[in-house]
């Protein structure tokens, strides 16, 4: 925000700066003057300056009495010209009567320093400076030198060194020429008039002074066919009012007269009354107004490049700043796309893949680089997954074709796979491309075969605790009578003695199976129980006795008569499949060894069992769920996974080590306290 107003105000500052420039080029064309200029004098005169006009009633012009056509004296004695036009036009500006007085020129110039007289029109020197304020140019003179004919040495002013020249007391001309030239002999009339006579009768080399004066007078001669003006001028000036320095009050009403003069276009009247044309008196106005315009068009140039230098610039600055926020949203949205587990992939509608994320690189074992403008079947056409792939297609293609997501669930091998497939679409809603999402959905699929399981267990434990209770009631009612019975009966009978005695051992046998029943069937909870571990361990081996007295099975149990706090179910859990996949193993007998320690609050058990061990290739496999190698009815694939599963529900961790026909060893490690490190 700090910057757009920097950046306003700059654009501010170079606009009215512009502006401000185009209107004083209008203003110099016009007036020949700047805008404050303008401003000054475009003002109604003030109070001050009306009462100093009211106290200086009868204003005095004074200049010279013979140049025409600027101002002179004609045969009825009047004076006029182009001057006396323009004063009298001033006179009524400045609402004041202006009172004409000739004289000589050289006069002229002593009056007016004394301050005897007020204004008089001429160039601006260094000397006059000393005694005369200056106003604004009135008009354009040039000052020029007139030779005869036959005179060859003179070709401009630098020539006129040490030759007589002619001209009137106190021109302007003789000051100019004063540093310039060193050695003039000058010959001072009292008019140009006079110079010319001079000139026409030879007695000098040349004449000098105001140009329109001296072709005025050379006409009046008749003697332009001997006499030539020389060009170039010796100079080309602007010609302007002076005034007695103690009257600047006057100056300043001056060049107001001079500024509405010029407004109301009057000077061009003036011209056109005396010359018939409406041109300005030189040619040096036109100059100057093409080097207005020539000034004009370059600072208006420069301001331009700075203008479109400072827009580019800044439309540079704005869209490097949009391409780096387009490039971190891109990678955000990369980073995303890339972190999340789904493996995605976006396609064209050729099939080929625009951009895929690193869960789909990895679950296809290829890089990204090899990946990408690749159509997807191709590229997954010797995976094991290519199944898969041919549905996504499909899916794809129904997605091109209508426009719509798509959605379905696909069962390959022991997995269940959710494919979701989006249109990308573009302004017009066109579908550009599509993106496809695949979820593994194996873990839910099982976690809800669990449940089900797991209700299904409740709900036999229910029956099988109902069961047990039924069954021990007339079982107790069977022990009492065979009591009865033994005191009734000759116990001395051989056969007798071992029918009740076997009645006996039977009673205590499905006693003890009740027990486990009810045991095993316990409703599962997460709550510790103190046990003993060798005791525990035995319970667990009487459910597999029978079987492991038919396939000569021993067991060794190394335990140190340790007590732990643990969670029963799941240690359950963990030791029963221990040793059903071990007595499975060993279908031709062998041994089975449980060793457990307690070390640095550490529950270590260590199962061990010689039978036909765990193919290498099966050993990664061997805790997912399903994954069984025993024929159909006889293994589910579970027991590992809901052994895995419960030790991780413990905070511990399992290993296995396997040897084909030599035997398997499963290692576990469960912390016993809470924040016990985990190996
Ligand atoms: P199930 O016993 O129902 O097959 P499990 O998850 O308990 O399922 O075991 C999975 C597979 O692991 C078994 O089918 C078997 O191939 C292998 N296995 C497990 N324990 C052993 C072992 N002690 N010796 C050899 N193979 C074993
Ligand atoms: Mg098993």
């Amino acid at each position: 925000m700090k910057i757009i107003i920097k950046d306003f105000i700059k654009f501010f500052c170079i606009i009215t700066v512009f502006i401000i420039i185009i209107i004083n080029f209008f203003v110099e064309m016009k007036y020949d003057m700047n805008i404050i200029g303008y401003i000054k004098n475009s003002r109604p005169l003030t109070i001050e300056q009306r009462d100093w006009l009211m106290n200086h009633e009868n204003l005095i012009y004074c200049a010279d009495q013979n140049a025409p056509p600027l101002r002179y004296i004609d045969e009825d004695g009047q004076y006029k010209g182009i001057v006396v036009d323009y004063i009298n036009a001033l006179s009524i500006e400045i609402g004041t009567k202006i009172n004409i007085k000739p004289m000589l020129w050289s006069e002229a110039l002593v009056s007016i320093s004394n301050g005897k007289t007020d204004i008089c029109d001429m160039f601006e020197s260094p000397k006059r400076k000393k005694d005369l304020l200056f106003s604004n140019p009135i008009y354009n003179l040039r000052g020029v030198i007139v030779i005869s004919n036959d005179e060859l040495d003179i070709k401009s002013y630098v020539d006129l060194d040490e030759k007589k020249v002619a001209t009137p007391k106190g021109d302007y001309a003789i000051e100019y020429l004063e540093s310039k030239v060193k050695n003039i002999d000058y010959y001072f009339t009292k008019d140009i008039y006079d110079a010319l006579i001079l000139l026409k009768n030879g007695e000098v080399d040349a004449v000098i002074g105001d140009e329109p004066v001296i072709s005025f007078f050379i006409s009046e001669l008749n003697i332009s066919n001997i006499t030539q003006i020389l060009d170039p001028p010796i100079y080309e000036k602007d010609v302007v009012f002076g005034v007695p320095r103690s009257k600047y009050t006057l100056l300043d009403i001056i060049n107001k007269g001079i500024f509405n003069i010029k407004r109301k276009n009057q000077i061009e009247k003036i011209q056109q009354k005396w010359f018939g044309i409406s041109a300005p008196i030189s040619k040096k106005n036109n100059e100057r107004k093409i080097m207005i315009i020539v000034g004009g068009v370059i600072v208006l140039s420069i301001i331009i490049t700075y203008v479109l230098y400072f827009f580019n610039k800044r439309l540079k600055i704005e869209v490097q700043r949009r391409t780096e926020e387009l490039y971190i949203s891109n990678n955000n949205l990369q980073t995303t796309f890339d972190g999340l587990t789904h493996y995605m992939v976006v396609l064209n509608n050729d099939m080929k893949i625009v951009n895929i994320n690193k869960s789909f690189c990895k679950f296809i074992n290829r890089d990204k680089e090899s990946l990408i403008e690749k159509v997807l079947e191709d590229v997954c056409c010797d995976s094991n997954k290519k199944l898969i792939y041919e549905e996504v297609g499909k899916l794809v293609k129904k997605t091109f074709i209508n426009n719509k997501e798509h959605n379905k669930k696909i069962k390959y091998k022991d997995n269940v796979y959710e494919v979701h497939t989006f249109p990308l679409k573009d302004k017009q809603k066109n579908i550009i491309k599509a993106l496809v999402m695949i979820k593994d959905i194996t873990i839910n699929h099982i976690n809800d075969k669990r449940l089900l399981q797991a209700n299904k267990m409740a709900a036999i434990g229910q029956l099988a605790a109902g069961l047990a209770h039924e069954i021990r009631n007339p079982l107790g009612l069977v022990r009492n009578y065979v009591y009865i019975l033994k005191m009734k009966m000759n116990m001395r009978d051989e056969k007798v003695k071992k029918a009740i005695d076997t009645i006996e051992s039977s009673i205590d046998k499905a006693n003890s199976t009740i027990d486990n029943v009810l045991n095993f069937s316990r409703i599962s909870n997460t709550g510790k129980e103190k046990i003993n571990m060798k005791y525990f361990i035995e319970d667990i081996l009487e459910l597999e006795k029978k079987i492991m007295k038919k396939n000569k099975i021993f067991v060794k149990i190394e335990t140190d008569n340790i007590e732990i706090n643990i969670n029963q179910e799941s240690l359950k859990h963990i030791l029963i499949n221990l040793v059903t996949n071990a007595v499975d193993a060993m279908p031709n007998g062998g041994t089975i060894k449980i060793q457990c320690k307690k070390l640095n609050k550490r529950l270590y058990i260590f199962c061990s069992d010689t039978g036909i061990g765990i193919k290498e290739k099966d050993l990664e496999k061997l805790f997912n769920p399903f994954f069984t190698t025993k024929g159909i009815g006889k293994g589910t694939g579970l027991g590992l996974y809901i052994l895995y599963n419960e030790v991780e529900k413990l905070g511990g961790e399992v290993k296995v080590y396997s040897k084909l026909d030599e035997g398997t060893t499963f290692e576990i490690y469960i912390p016993l306290e809470m924040g016990s490190k985990k190996l």
